[in-house]
């Protein structure tokens, strides 16, 4: 549907979100440097180099289950073969010596092949005879069965980790089994952030009426502990030009990015905006997206600025949306777009046409396969405590309106996306 002026909630003056992504992308590199770290400290980084493997892993021929290492040659294609056991072969106790023919070897998991054995026979479908001297293998064996080859997991040259990729837990483990004791990983880029709002309080001290908690500063602290960066808390700046303009120019001077939340809008308390636009450069300032309309991107000196909006749900949102992937670029990530599923309505959704629009919503899985999705119930971006119901965004796209239970719609699973 085209959207028009007057149409809806679309406004003429906001940048549909994949063009505001698009100038994000164009303005955002990633940072230089790189250091050495121990592998203990490569948890949440991004790899500054590829590493290859120097050795093959598994390094040897080896037992996927505990049983009997045998020679194939010496099970029949039918009936059963008795063979005699000359020792045991346990992970870090390689048996020595070598089967000849009618002999095998008990077997642990993870324990090399004896030389002479090529296969393995697992313990269910052997009978060891009275004295456990042989061991009766009943037919139906394959040569080669329950072995891990030389290299299964990779082999020497395999590049097992590349520039750009982030170091999970999985990463890590893999670099252990290969012997990095060190990683090249890329500088961590600094993140600092701050609130605006004369009604915020910190935490810690008490409210008159009118007043609130700072909530979003430890949302986005948490969102961005997640992340390969250093970041530094600016606390809660007064509504006031000089003091968010004393504040946009210490973060600036100090980070690689800024992140403000708060005094977006274009109320006459909204200063954000306004001293970017006198300190730096604005990129975009309005986006057809809800929430998140009054997100701001521009620069100020060598750093990145995001001003979101104040309301705690937007921040949430314009994070994952925008914020994210410009410190994914930052970080030095190489580019990867967000899980999204197709889910079935569960219940019909109310939407006005003209914005972008992520619904928050609970996601399920059926017993017929099926993924359906709900919404959380009332979308106001004031109503946090409905970000900790839900366990996805519904992601709806801008000329979309009201939808009826049963349609189909783009759901974007929470969890870390990096
Ligand atoms: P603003 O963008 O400054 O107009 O703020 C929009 C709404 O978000 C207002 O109701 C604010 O009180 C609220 N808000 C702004 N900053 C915070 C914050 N750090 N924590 C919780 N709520 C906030
Ligand atoms: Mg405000």
């Amino acid at each position: 549907m085209a959207e028009r002026a007057g149409c809806g909630d679309f406004d003429p003056n906001s940048l549909p979100a994949e063009e505001a992504l698009r100038r994000m992308r164009a303005a955002v590199k990633a940072v230089t440097g790189a250091e050495t770290v121990a592998l203990s400290d490569a948890f949440r980084r991004v790899a500054a180099a590829d590493i290859t493997a120097a050795a093959p892993v598994p390094n040897s021929r080896n037992a996927a289950m505990d049983g009997y290492a045998v020679n194939a040659l010496d099970l029949p294609a039918g009936g059963a073969c008795t063979l005699r056991i000359k020792g045991t072969a346990a992970a870090g106790h390689p048996f020595t010596g070598v089967l000849q023919r009618g002999q095998c070897a008990r077997i642990m998991t993870g324990a090399p092949l004896p030389a002479g054995a090529d296969t393995v026979v697992m313990q269910e479908a052997a009978t060891v005879n009275v004295g456990a001297a042989a061991v009766t293998i009943g037919a139906g064996q394959r040569r080669n069965q329950f072995v891990r080859e030389v290299g299964g997991d990779f082999n020497a040259g395999d590049t097992i980790l590349s520039a750009g990729d982030f170091i999970d837990a999985a990463a890590l483990g893999v670099l252990a089994a290969a012997g990095a004791a060190s990683v090249r990983v890329v500088r961590k880029p600094r993140v600092a952030f701050f609130s605006t709002g004369d009604e915020l309080r910190a935490v810690d001290q008490p409210l008159a009426a009118g007043e609130l908690h700072d909530s979003n500063r430890h949302t986005l602290g948490a969102m961005l502990r997640a992340l390969a960066v250093e970041a530094a808390d600016f606390g809660i700046v007064r509504d006031d030009p000089a003091a968010t303009g004393r504040a946009l120019g210490d973060a600036a001077a100090s980070a690689d990015a800024v992140i403000a939340t708060g005094g977006a809008s274009v109320g006459d308390a909204d200063y954000v905006r306004r001293m970017l636009g006198e300190m730096g450069r604005v990129h975009f300032w309005k986006i057809a997206m809800k929430p998140g309309r009054p997100l701001s991107f521009g620069e100020i000196g060598g750093a990145l600025f995001f001003g979101l909006p104040g309301n705690p749900v937007s921040v949430m949102v314009t994070f994952r949306q925008f914020v994210l992937p410009a410190l994914r670029r930052l970080m030095g990530l190489r580019e990867a777009a967000p899980l999204r599923i197709s889910a079935r309505l569960a219940a019909p959704l109310q939407k006005i046409p003209g914005r972008l629009e992520f619904q928050r919503g609970i996601l399920a899985l059926e017993k017929n396969g099926e993924y359906t999705v709900r919404t959380t119930g009332s979308q106001d971006s004031a109503v946090l405590s409905s970000m900790r119901k839900a366990n996805c965004y519904i992601v709806l796209p801008p000329a979309q309106g009201d939808t009826a239970a049963g349609a189909a719609v783009t759901v974007e699973p929470f969890g870390v996306w990096i």
